[in-house]
């Protein structure tokens, strides 16, 4: 059900703005403008904004490097060598997870197959994957990269769970029913939490649950997720998950990567991993000795010398995290979500015809911040009419329209406004 009692005026959202605890942080972004007007930007599904304080954080690694080169990995109140610490613990807090459980590295897509060399070991029948159909284009390149590179065949090995015909969203019931289905066969289960797609919210504790059943694997792709919804990665006994950090975490364009992998592994020997030096015990590491021996944390999964400008900005980010409170932010999610459905909603009443198809699932535990819509008419026309006006949304073939107004610097005001124009534009033609 959604919220009841709201009203698609100004007074009303500005009354939500004035009421929101959180409306200061908007001011800690550097928001974008167009013909000198802020543009109302509903793309941190894509790229987060810059907090005002990220070149800040960069400059402090710039003056330690200048100060004292290398040995600023020992020296300065932030040194190099422990930066990490820094970004776990807020990190852990936003996955449900133990600091431990978290190693801050590479980039999505790397993190994706370095998590399959550990937890995709195709042995006799079992060597299949089940996953969701249309996931991102790079999970499923990465998919069937990896699985080729084991001499097997992408056709043959990797299911897809479809949602049933003409419509756009999964069933649970049906991702459950193929786990069962195929259950001797599945070496691995590997969804999304939110699909990038639909913003469809997959619920990620069923599925492991009903992988753990059969002995499989469950592994989560978090674009889309980390930083939007909750999540109980330690809880719900997730076996990895991988996340990129310039989307909803604002930590810039090609920020530094993550993964989680649960604790029962950290210290299984018989588990497999590419290793790399920054992953080898941290009191060793510098004897430059020949045997490989991992941290006994996530950390043990690093390879390389982490990148700390990247760090610098990952953290300038998470600070905003901390600073707000991630079930603030949680709470003013709900709410932002909430009234943007009612005005979506309020658009299509008001209209004689439909115009908008909202495909994302309607139910609360079933979707984040961002809406998809299915443009039944003048698809194109609206999203360039939307912005030449400045509102930041963007376009999905065949015409899926997704916005995703975000807590930590979009306003109430930024939703009614979206609201009236996309309602303008559709009267107009
Ligand atoms: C954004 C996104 C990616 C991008 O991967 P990179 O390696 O960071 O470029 C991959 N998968 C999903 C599901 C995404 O949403």
């Amino acid at each position: 059900m959604l919220q009841t009692g709201f009203n698609n005026s100004i007074e009303f959202a500005k009354k939500l703005d004035a009421e929101d605890q959180l409306r200061r942080f908007r001011s800690h972004f550097l928001i974008p403008c167009v013909k000198g007007r802020e543009q109302i930007y509903f793309l941190g599904n894509s790229l987060g904004l810059q907090p005002r304080h990220t070149k800040e954080e960069i400059n402090v690694i710039l003056d330690q490097w200048a100060s004292y080169g290398v040995e600023g990995f020992f020296l300065g109140p932030g040194r190099w060598l422990d930066f990490h610490e820094g970004l776990t613990r807020p990190l852990a807090e936003i996955v449900g997870a133990a600091p431990h459980e978290i190693t801050v590295m590479n980039q999505l897509t790397v993190n994706l197959h370095l998590m399959l060399v550990s937890f995709y070991r195709p042995v006799g029948k079992r060597r299949k994957i089940l996953c969701e159909a249309k996931a991102f284009p790079s999970d499923q390149y990465m998919l069937q990269t990896h699985v080729r590179h084991h001499g097997l065949d992408p056709d043959e090995v990797i299911i897809e769970v479809q949602p049933p015909k003409g419509e756009h969203v999964i069933r649970e019931e049906d991702i459950l029913q193929a786990i069962r289905e195929h259950h001797d066969e599945l070496a691995l289960a590997l969804f999304s939490g939110v699909n990038y797609y639909t913003g469809q919210v997959f619920d990620m504790r069923a599925v492991t649950d009903a992988a753990h059943e059969f002995g499989i694997p469950a592994g989560f792709d978090l674009a889309h997720a980390v930083g939007n919804i909750s999540l109980e990665l330690h809880n719900w006994n997730v076996d990895f998950a991988c996340w990129c950090s310039y989307k909803y975490l604002n930590s810039g364009p090609g920020a530094v990567g993550a993964a989680f992998i649960h604790e029962r592994y950290h210290r299984d020997k018989n588990i497999e991993r590419f290793g790399g030096w920054w992953g080898h015990d941290k009191d060793a590491r510098f004897r430059m000795e020949k045997e490989f021996m991992p941290i006994g944390t996530a950390e043990g999964w690093q390879l390389s010398t982490p990148s700390i400008l990247l760090y610098a900005a990952h953290k300038a980010a998470l600070d905003m995290f901390e600073e707000a409170g991630w079930d603030n932010l949680l709470t003013k999610q709900k709410l932002l979500t909430d009234y943007f459905w009612f005005t979506l909603d309020d658009i299509n009443a008001s209209t004689s015809r439909q115009v908008i198809n909202l495909i994302t699932p309607r139910e609360e535990r079933r979707r984040g911040c961002q809406v998809s819509m299915f443009m039944l008419n003048s698809g194109k026309e609206i999203f360039h009419e939307l912005t030449r006006r400045g509102v930041m949304v963007d376009w999905r073939e065949p015409n899926v329209v997704r916005a995703a107004p975000v807590p930590l610097y979009n306003s109430f005001e930024d939703v009614w406004t979206f609201g009236q124009i996309v309602k303008g534009i559709i009267q107009a033609t």
